[in-house]
């Protein structure tokens, strides 16, 4: 994108406004500012909190899965049993002359056109030889690169007055959950499938961010990591969302460098077996719908298929949900990796501590066992003192072998010993099997917040008749009401100010508001997204109604104030639309 069209760009219009009307701004701003750090104004913390509201409704209370909170420090033995410690790691290179450090693959996607998959997958060495082909030089002062270096990505720290305590800032919410999985299958009363959400901060140590909310270095994550069964990945959910069409880029096309979309339903999805898990096509399912309920149109999203070498070491099978952004082109929102057993086999085997299930047949199975007896009246006499030693060789042995081998040849080879038939006693016996052990597998799908409040926030922007206006789907607009008296005078404000408190007691986020004209309050609500206004006026004092105001398409309605907070909930539970709030006028 050419620099002056940036300048106007949709990326650039948000950033100013959110700033100016405090939604977010770069942290540390009195300090000339720091990359990758953004504090939330009032408004951007509570579209924040009415986003992630929504990741909670969907999952916590329809879907039923556990909420945790862990701590974002973590000791160094995590990490090195998750693989971070070894994998978590990005290209760098330095600039020879002004020492600025960029992604080295970043920078053959901008500076050279290089796709993302492509640069993604090279060596440092091919990095370093196709940067230097291509004659790409520092974007900041025109100086040579470096080599490239692999930089881990993690924050690192130490915890307490030793040194020798390293931990790590956590880059994902995922692995405080699965540490904690003993205590958490108990939660979920030994039962599975169950899941578990975890939403916090995240820290990631990005090389070079330059993209806004799109790309920080402490954002919060909202991780959801579901444990099934692998021999029964049946899915409950499907039924209710086989028929969602999932726009998918799939990976067979993507190796041949195309982005053409795959537009099939859940079910189609599964059949063909373009998505494996149908637990993973469900949470896809789930993950356009949130984005829709966010404002994000279906044609604007898709789901990218990883290649393996784009995948996390720890997934076999990963799409990327992804939004069409003015400037940025496709960005990723949520990542959904099947994680298969990969976390707990490492937990199990770094820490010692057992991470099977067990799960109970219907009724116990009953299974037949070949069992080896010595028979030492025989051995005795055949081997003399080396009987015992031999009659523990044989109890050692595979049943199955020994059999087979006195069939077909008459005896079995036991070390340098030759057991015949008359030697041993193979039997039959019946054990009843109670159930199963397994180490669970999981699909995670991961949100980031700070990413979809950007997309909310691009999403939501219009123009209408020269003004800016925030058109936020109601139930995350950072504040539901404005509450205004129309003049400031005669009365309307003390009856606009008991109405406020009247609302504000009923559980809504409502402003009040009595600075300037009508229009120009309005105006200001627009901007900030504020979906209905209500105002009292002369009428008000006479018949007990006001005026709501929507904020969309600027009609409005008269409604009587009694009936008012009962009209607001429905509408914000979305089981009314704005004309049922009163009558047209
Ligand atoms: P990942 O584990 O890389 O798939 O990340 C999961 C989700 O976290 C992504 O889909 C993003 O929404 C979000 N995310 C990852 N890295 C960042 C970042 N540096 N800044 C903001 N959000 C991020």
């Amino acid at each position: 994108m050419k620099e002056e069209n940036r300048k106007q760009d949709k990326f650039t219009i948000i950033s100013e406004l959110a700033r100016r009307r405090g939604f977010y701004w770069q942290s540390y701003e009195i300090y000339g500012g720091v990359s990758g750090f953004a504090t939330y104004g009032p408004l951007g913390a509570r579209l924040k909190q009415n986003i992630e509201r929504k990741l909670r409704e969907l999952f916590v209370n329809k879907l039923g899965v556990l909420e945790i909170e862990s701590p974002v420090i973590t000791p160094e033995k995590v990490f090195v049993a998750s693989g971070h410690v070894e994998h978590f790691r990005e290209p760098m290179v330095e600039c020879v002359k002004c020492k600025k450090r960029f992604r080295a693959d970043h920078l053959l996607e901008e500076a050279a056109g290089v796709g993302e998959a492509e640069a993604e997958k090279m060596s440092l060495a091919e990095l370093n030889e196709t940067l230097k082909k291509q004659g790409i030089k520092c974007p900041e002062c025109g100086g040579t690169l470096g080599e490239p270096k692999q930089f881990l990505t993690m924050f690192k720290t130490t915890i307490g007055p030793y040194s020798e305590a390293v931990g790590y800032g956590r880059p994902e919410a995922a692995q405080g959950i699965f540490v904690e999985f003993r205590r958490l299958y108990e939660m979920a009363r030994e039962k599975i499938p169950f899941g578990v959400l975890q939403i916090g901060h995240a820290l990631r140590n990005e090389i070079s961010p330059r993209q806004g909310l799109l790309r920080v270095r402490e954002f919060t994550i909202a991780d959801l990591e579901f444990f099934f069964d692998p021999e029964e990945p049946d899915c409950h959910l499907l039924k209710e969302v086989k028929d969602e069409m999932l726009r998918l880029v799939l990976a067979e096309h993507r190796l041949k460098s195309s982005e053409k979309i795959t537009e099939v339903s859940v079910a189609e999805a599964l059949k063909k077996g373009y998505v494996k898990s149908e637990w993973h096509a469900v949470f896809m399912a789930y993950a356009k719908k949130l984005l829709i309920e966010l404002g994000v149109s279906a044609e604007n999203q898709r789901f990218i298929e990883k290649l393996p070498w784009e995948r996390a070491h720890y997934s076999s099978q990963s799409f990327d949900q992804q939004v069409l952004v003015e400037r940025w082109g496709w960005v990723e929102v949520s990542g959904h990796a099947y994680r298969g057993d990969y976390d707990l086999k490492q937990h199990a085997e770094f820490s010692g501590v057992d991470m099977c299930v067990f799960k109970e047949y219907e009724k116990p199975v009953e299974r037949e066992q070949l069992v080896i007896k010595p028979l030492m009246a025989n051995l005795g006499p055949a081997f003399k003192n080396e009987a015992g030693k031999i009659a523990e060789m044989l109890s050692k042995a595979d049943p199955k072998e020994v059999e087979a081998s006195l069939k077909k040849e008459g005896f079995f080879k036991l070390g340098k010993y030759k057991i015949l038939s008359e030697h041993v006693n193979i039997l039959r016996q019946k054990t009843a099997e109670r159930g199963r052990r397994f180490i669970p597998h999981v699909v995670e799908p991961s949100f980031g917040s700070d990413r979809l409040l950007y997309v909310a926030l691009e999403y939501a922007y219009r123009v209408k008749e020269d003004r800016a206006l925030l058109s936020f789907p109601p139930d995350i607009a950072p504040i539901q009401l404005g509450v205004y008296p129309l003049v400031s005078k005669d009365g309307l404000p003390e009856k606009a100010l008991a109405l406020y408190r009247e609302l504000i007691d009923e559980g809504f986020v409502a402003e009040y508001d009595e600075a300037g004209s009508i229009g120009r309050r309005y105006a200001r609500a627009d901007e900030v997204g504020i979906p209905l206004g209500v105002t009292v006026d002369y009428d008000t004092l006479k018949d007990g109604t006001v005026t709501v105001r929507d904020r969309d398409s600027w009609r409005q309605v008269r409604s009587p104030i009694k009936d008012l907070p009962h009209l607001l909930h429905l509408y914000f539970r979305k089981k009314i639309d704005f004309d049922a709030l009163g009558t047209s006028i």
